[in-house]
């Protein structure tokens, strides 16, 4: 083993750790007295690592989602509930606000949306324009959740 060599690497480092904050400063400075070049420097290194730059950013995207994956997933359903709670805010307004029988006003998860030509509730709610339309049309009422399955209640009774 070449101890000499090792010998002069210890001391090496340890001048770097004792002058760290100094040749921070100079390599600060000899940029800074070369800023074209580096400037040249780090475009040509751009460009020729394009394509190496993108898998590493790529690479960097997969992990931050696998690592922050339920952070990611909460912040969706957070979002996705918000944008459903404004929809429906919007559809009750356009509706008058409250309950067509019993003028129920409190609540909007208490609220419904009644379909008078009797299609698949849930199915139109997600489609906006469609949605919006019928309740143009008149083919919509707003129910309170009692009202609603106390009407359901007694058309299923009527039918069977
Ligand atoms: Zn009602």
């Amino acid at each position: 083993m070449d101890f000499g060599n090792l010998a002069k690497k210890e001391r090496d480092r340890q001048y770097y750790q004792n002058h760290k904050e100094q040749s921070k400063e100079r390599v600060k400075k000899w940029r800074e007295d070369h800023r074209d070049h580096c400037k040249e420097y780090f475009r040509k290194y751009n460009q020729d690592h394009r394509e190496q730059i993108r898998e590493q950013r790529k690479e960097y995207q997969r992990k931050y989602r696998q690592k922050h994956r339920e952070r990611i997933r909460k912040y969706n359903n957070k979002y996705r509930r918000e944008l459903l709670r404004k929809r429906k805010e919007k559809y009750v307004h356009m509706l008058g606000d409250k309950c067509v029988k019993c003028g129920y006003d409190k609540c909007l998860s208490a609220l419904d949306f009644h379909h008078l030509d009797n299609s698949k509730e849930n199915d139109d709610e997600s489609k906006t324009k469609a949605f919006e339309q019928k309740i143009k049309d008149g083919k919509i009422q707003l129910l309170c959740s009692n009202c609603h399955r106390e009407l359901h209640h007694s058309t299923e009774l009527v039918i069977k």
